[in-house]
């Protein structure tokens, strides 16, 4: 059984048996052993459970000792001086029992919890008691309705009794009301003073009540001592008064009625009064209203100080960005709106708004974890806002994602180089905890008031100047009207598209890919181009997106995934084991024929699924999560291999990827360019191959321009690589030879027959 409880037992037995007795010594000195029980319990609980607010538990032993010190004196009086006066010594010790046990409660109920400056509880307690006190002097102390007997101080006395229980009562509800829960040890503590000040409001009335023995009272005492004694020895005691209390507690409702009930008692007693006609209390009632009135002024101006307090941190929270303390977006698009309006009689000032993304911030989130995730976007926002000029305005727009609000050159020119210093804040490696990190950022810009006056407009542009930067190898762009239109083909040359499907101006060529331990040539990856009459070899940055807007892409997947399966089996004819890799765009993932035009494409080639590699970007499949996961799905059980291209441009992660059927990740090449000289860089990929392992994907590097960086990622068990330095993309006709002549040097540079461990194929 817990402590407490058997305590509770054998105290209560101990209170029977008192009842039990006959009058005399052994009763009183057992009503005596009890109490004095009782108070020790409430130290020994102390000592035991070491509670954080230990003050308010001592002052509650001090306040119960007061009284069991009372009982004592009371067992002198009655048995060693043959007295039974009232009041006595004893009544004062009772009575100076009340405040050190209120003092106790209040310091519970004060614990960290409480707002500083937060004094509500203790006003509601004053205010009660100065109702309570009046209407108790009204009717019992000084009453108008009849001549009371014995003395002021008598009825004083008799009257405290009952209030000092009220008031401890009522702290008590306060405290419950501030602790997360209201726990065994309150709730006991409660009993105990309800017990109490039952049998305190019955003493009182036992004049009026002729059955009653005051010796009938002793059980509700003692059983006061014993609760109290219990709530010491509770498990719950040590945290009794910590936790949050709920943030409205001051507009709780129910409180606010209880607190003009009791204010009304005042109007009700000077109405009770005259209207029977009594010679009323107009003085006290009066005063009581006085201090009332003072009383519910200062709540309210803590009500309206809190609120205040509330409505600044609300303002706060919207206005500042959690994570660096920047101005968050609403702040921003503010900053924009005023610099972009015009003020009447003013000049429009110049300006500009600059779009800052981080390269390679989630692959470090997802690689190093979100804590240095988190650190490095605290370091970004501090460079940036310890380095830029004072009248420039930082923000954050969310993600990785910065944006700055800067007083620009007056010309396009002077916007380009301001922007460049902005990324190059970038580049100086940024020194978190325990590593030093190179991110690399891209800046989007649009000048005020040229590129627009409205904010969301002009936030949506510096956004589109952001993606286009993205794409360009200075990563830095200006806003232009083109960009919105997409794609840097004229429309003109767009509708020649088409047709150039079918009179064989697109060409698909081929970029090896090596296997990594072994330095043999694998597979190719199918690279679309346009050989353009007029303007030569189009890369496929250049019509791409655009087919891709137009819906053509659908046509030209198809007619690259023939070029590449016709390829693979011509190799497949000539004895050459290799596979083929082909792009998918975002719009074939949401294709529903995507499926089936892969399948009847595999047995027109008469080619193995195995032999088929399909990309897919990361951010390609969270388009539309459940249309892609199905189309995925489907295209894994045709038996193709499904890969994730560019991995880490994206803001896809690891964690999302894994419940995708894609069996493999193609490492984007802004990392795999930094292996050798980046640190950071290197941590990436090597964190990348090691998780990719360990999720059963296998890795490809791409962008492998020199053998040092073959040999490294060999050294980090890298499965694949693809890259100019190993074999730059070629017309179909001259893929043999290319790789004919990879499979005589690179073999021989990796080393041979070190890798048996890693050829499972990782
Ligand atoms: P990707 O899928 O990441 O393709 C690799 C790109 O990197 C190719 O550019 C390739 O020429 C280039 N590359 C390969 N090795 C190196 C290297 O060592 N250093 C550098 N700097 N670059 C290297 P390409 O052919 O211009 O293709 C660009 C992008 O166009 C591709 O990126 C792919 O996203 C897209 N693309 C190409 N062909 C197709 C296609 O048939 N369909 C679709 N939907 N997209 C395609
Ligand atoms: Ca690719
Ligand atoms: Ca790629």
């Amino acid at each position: 059984m817990a402590q407490w409880r058997l305590f509770l037992v054998v105290g209560a037995l101990a209170a029977a048996v008192q009842l039990a007795l006959p009058d005399g010594i052994p009763r009183v000195a057992l009503y005596t052993a009890v109490s004095i029980v009782g108070v020790a319990a409430v130290v020994v609980g102390v000592r035991r459970r070491r509670p954080a607010r230990w003050a308010g538990w001592y002052l509650l032993a001090g306040g119960f000792g007061l009284w069991a010190l009372g009982d004592i004196i009371w067992t002198w009086y009655e048995y060693g001086a043959h007295t039974d006066p009232f009041p006595s010594v004893a009544d004062l010790f009772y009575l100076l029992g009340y405040p050190v046990l209120a003092a106790g409660v209040y310091q519970l109920a004060s614990g960290r919890n409480r707002r500083p400056g937060d004094h509500t509880g203790l006003i509601d307690v004053l205010i009660v008691t100065l109702v309570a006190g009046l209407l108790l002097w009204v009717a019992f102390i000084d009453p108008a309705w009849h001549v009371p007997e014995g003395a002021l101080v008598d009825r004083l006395v008799a009257v405290a009794y009952p209030v000092g229980d009220f008031i401890i009562l009522t702290q008590l509800v306060h405290l419950g009301a501030a602790s997360r829960a209201r726990s065994g040890a309150v709730r006991l503590l409660g009993a105990s003073v309800i017990l109490v000040m039952v049998a305190d409001v019955l003493y009182q009335a036992l004049a009026y009540l002729p059955g009653l023995d005051e010796h009938w009272l002793d059980p509700l005492w003692l059983g006061g001592y014993l609760l109290a004694g219990a709530a010491a020895l509770h498990p719950s005691m040590g945290s009794t008064g910590e936790g949050r209390p709920p943030a409205d507690r001051a507009f709780d409702l129910g409180r606010l009625l209880f607190l003009a009930a009791a204010v009304a008692v005042l109007p009700l007693i000077s109405l009770t009064e005259s209207l029977a006609g009594l010679h009323g209390h107009v003085a006290e009632v009066a005063g009581v209203g006085l201090v009332l009135i003072v009383l519910v002024i200062s709540r309210m101006i803590g009500l309206v100080l809190q609120m205040r307090e509330q409505a600044a941190k609300l303002a706060h929270h919207a206005d500042v960005d959690f994570l660096t303390g920047l101005d968050s977006r609403r702040r921003f698009s503010e900053r924009v709106e005023d610099a972009a309006a015009c003020p009447e009689g003013r000049q429009r000032m110049p300006g500009a708004v600059m779009f800052v993304a981080l390269e390679r911030f989630t692959e470090i989130n997802d690689t190093l974890g979100h804590r240095t995730g988190d650190e490095l976007l605290r370091e970004v926002a501090d460079r940036l806002r310890s380095r830029l000029d004072t009248d420039t305005h930082v923000a954050r727009m969310g993600g990785d994602v910065f944006a700055v609000l800067m007083p620009a050159a007056d010309s396009a020119d002077g916007l380009l180089p301001q922007a460049r210093s902005l990324r190059a804040l970038l580049v100086e490696p940024l020194v978190l905890s325990d590593l030093s990190v190179a991110v690399d950022g891209a800046v989007g810009v649009v000048q005020l008031p040229r590129d627009g006056t409205d904010v969301q407009e002009l936030l949506h542009r510096a956004d589109v100047a952001l993606a286009a930067a993205r794409e360009t190898g200075s990563r830095v762009a200006l806003w232009t009207p083109e960009m919105e239109r997409g794609g840097t083909l004229a429309p003109a040359l767009m509708a020649e598209l088409r047709s150039a499907l079918t009179s064989g101006e697109v060409v698909v060529h081929f970029q090896p890919q090596i296997e990594v331990h072994t330095g043999r040539v694998f597979g190719a990856e199918a690279l679309v181009r346009w050989q353009h009459p007029e303007h030569g070899l189009l890369a496929p940055m250049t019509f791409v997106p655009a087919a891709e807007r137009t819906g053509l892409i659908r046509l030209l997947t198809l007619y690259v995934l023939d070029r590449a399966l016709a390829q693979c089996a011509a190799w497949q004819a000539q004895g050459r084991d290799l596979s083929v890799a082909v792009n998918l765009s975002v719009r074939n993932l949401l294709d529903p024929g995507l499926v089936g035009d892969v399948r009847a494409a595999l047995i027109r080639h008469d080619v193995d699924a195995s032999r088929l590699e399909l990309e897919i970007t990361e951010t390609m499949a969270m388009v539309d999560p459940t249309r892609s996961v199905e189309i995925l799905g489907a295209l894994d059980s045709l038996g193709v291999t499904l890969s994730v291209d560019d991995y880490g441009t994206g803001y896809g992660s690891l964690a999302y990827l894994q419940r995708l059927p894609v069996r493999r990740l193609k490492i984007d090449r802004s990392f795999v360019a930094g292996v050798l000289d980046d640190p950071a860089s290197a941590a990436i990929v090597r964190s990348t191959i090691d998780l990719a392992h360990q999720l059963g994907l296998s890795v490809i590097a791409e962008g492998v321009e020199d053998d040092e960086t073959l040999l490294v990622l060999r050294d980090m068990h890298c499965y694949g690589a693809q890259g100019f330095g190993l074999g730059r993309p070629v017309a179909g006709d001259a893929v043999l030879a290319l790789i004919d002549a990879s499979d005589v040097r690179l073999p021989a540079l990796v080393g041979p027959g070190t890798f048996a461990l890693e050829s499972q194929g990782f």
